[in-house]
């Protein structure tokens, strides 16, 4: 068997859509799988709605999905001498032809078509025209076999065919000179190699033609699958009215690239009723077999419920990393203050995304506490002073700066004022946190360090009036 070559071959016409990502991962998951090729491709042929800005932003998301490619990316918009020699090829042979019907022509003939209940197409006007009418704008079309049917087997929906009929002759070159998608997709899929085509459902239609095309180039034509689309809730087509639809927006809303290539790829394959996978897994088990043939139904809570997994599990120290990117971005400075992966662990029990986590991290980086006021006016009051000038008394005498440490002086503190800590803990928390909210106490002074414990400890004692 030949090597597996597949590709993701996105239109940089705005972000890298989820429904893109799982492309790109089902082609990715089954290339490692199979020690093949994953080639990108940006599909920039359509000039007008294609961005640098687009692009980048696609490549910075497969990045950050980790979703690395063996070549490319291509740009098909460096190619386009090669394809209008392809054009020619064909012209040459007789298999396109040059069509001159105005596109006021050709909406005519459509709304009368459709008014005669028959399906619109193009009816060949030009097929056989021999008069080249100088100056005069044209397209070129493909001349596609009117009879007969053109099939496939699709490794996710099983066997396709159309009827040659409903296909009609395919425009592969605009007037402005630029080639069709349908046309540049099979150049290079047949160039490149491909020798399995994965792309969204919304492309069948499209695959016939394709086909006719490998045929009429001499090429062989590769193996396709089609992937489901990805729907919201009210099982209408995924879309920003459902929420996030752009990969690098669940990173910036504090998700991990583990969990969104998790929750991709189990949106429509299955594996028993395993739900978590490594990506080392998904390599080992994914198939296209398993694959489901209709659409899937996203769930955001799903996904927020594998984000909470992997910030649970997740390594400290590259969370911790993320952790810094959060706080940045609110303006929190985090060259100072604990070590983040400390942070982290007194955290990741609770948080489910990222910028949660951020949120509650910030008042270990905060130099000047927000104090909640309602929680100081209760917490911080006068019948709290004498336990926390003891506790501040012992705490400063502390040479063993550990939770077990600082627990062996709370328990001594306890026993000494009678006092459970129930009692203490909520004021040594605002003292601490500014509020009543806050990981364990013991954690918070170990994590905050002992020199930064006793000044906000001093802090919160001046502010009992
Ligand atoms: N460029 C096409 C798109 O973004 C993909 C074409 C394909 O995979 O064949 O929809």
């Amino acid at each position: 068997m030949s090597q597996l070559r597949v590709r993701f071959a996105p239109s940089p016409t705005g972000y890298l859509h989820v429904g893109g990502a799982r492309t790109a991962l089902f082609n990715y998951l089954l290339a490692r799988q199979q020690g093949g090729k994953m080639i990108l491709r940006i599909e920039d042929t359509d000039v007008e709605r294609s961005t640098q800005e687009s692009v980048d932003a696609i490549l910075q998301a497969m990045d950050w999905l980790g979703l690395d490619y063996d070549e490319g990316p291509f740009y098909q918009s460096e190619r386009f001498d090669h394809y209008q020699a392809k054009v020619q090829q064909l012209l040459d042979e007789g298999k396109a032809y040059r069509c001159y019907c105005t596109t006021e022509e050709l909406t005519v003939k459509r709304e009368l078509a459709m008014k005669l209940g028959q399906k619109p197409k193009y009816d060949g006007t030009c097929r056989e025209r021999a008069d080249q009418p100088a100056g005069q704008p044209c397209v070129i079309r493909f001349k596609a076999p009117p009879e007969g049917d053109t099939g496939f087997f699709d490794q996710i929906k099983g066997p396709i065919v159309f009827d040659n009929e409903e296909l009609d002759d395919l425009i592969i070159q605009r007037t402005d000179g630029t080639p069709t998608y349908n046309f540049v997709v099979v150049i290079d899929d047949a160039e490149m190699g491909i020798t399995l085509v994965i792309r969204g459902d919304d492309h069948i239609n499209n695959t016939p033609r394709q086909i006719q095309l490998y045929q009429a180039l001499g090429y062989p034509v590769p193996e396709f699958a089609h992937v489901p689309m990805i729907l919201g809730a009210d099982k209408a087509r995924l879309s920003k009215r459902h929420g996030a639809t752009s990969v690098m927006a669940y990173k910036d809303e504090g998700y991990l690239p583990e969990a969104l290539l998790n929750y991709l790829v189990r949106l429509g394959w299955s594996h028993g009723d395993d739900e978590i996978f490594s990506k080392a897994e998904l390599i080992k088990l994914f198939s296209l077999k398993s694959v489901g043939k209709s659409a899937g139904v996203f769930n955001p809570e799903k996904l927020l419920w594998l984000n909470s997994h992997y910030i649970k599990t997740g390594d400290p120290v590259r969370l911790g990393a993320i952790l810094c990117e959060h706080l940045t971005a609110t303006g929190i400075d985090t060259s100072f203050g604990p070590d983040p992966a400390a942070v982290v662990k007194t955290l990741n029990e609770r948080a489910k995304t990222m910028v949660e986590m951020a949120a509650s991290a910030a008042f270990y980086y905060r130099p000047e506490l927000e104090y909640d006021s309602e929680a100081v006016a209760k917490f911080l009051t006068a019948d709290h002073q004498p336990v926390l000038d003891l506790l501040l008394h012992k705490l400063e005498a502390c040479s063993d700066w550990t939770h077990d440490g600082i627990e062996a002086v709370f328990k001594g503190v306890m026993a000494a004022s009678g006092l459970k800590l129930g009692k203490i803990g909520p004021s040594v928390r605002v003292a601490l946190a500014g509020g009543t909210t806050s990981p364990g106490i013991y954690e918070v002074l170990e994590v905050l360090g002992k020199e930064e414990s006793l000044r906000r400890l001093r802090i919160g004692i001046n502010k009992i009036v």
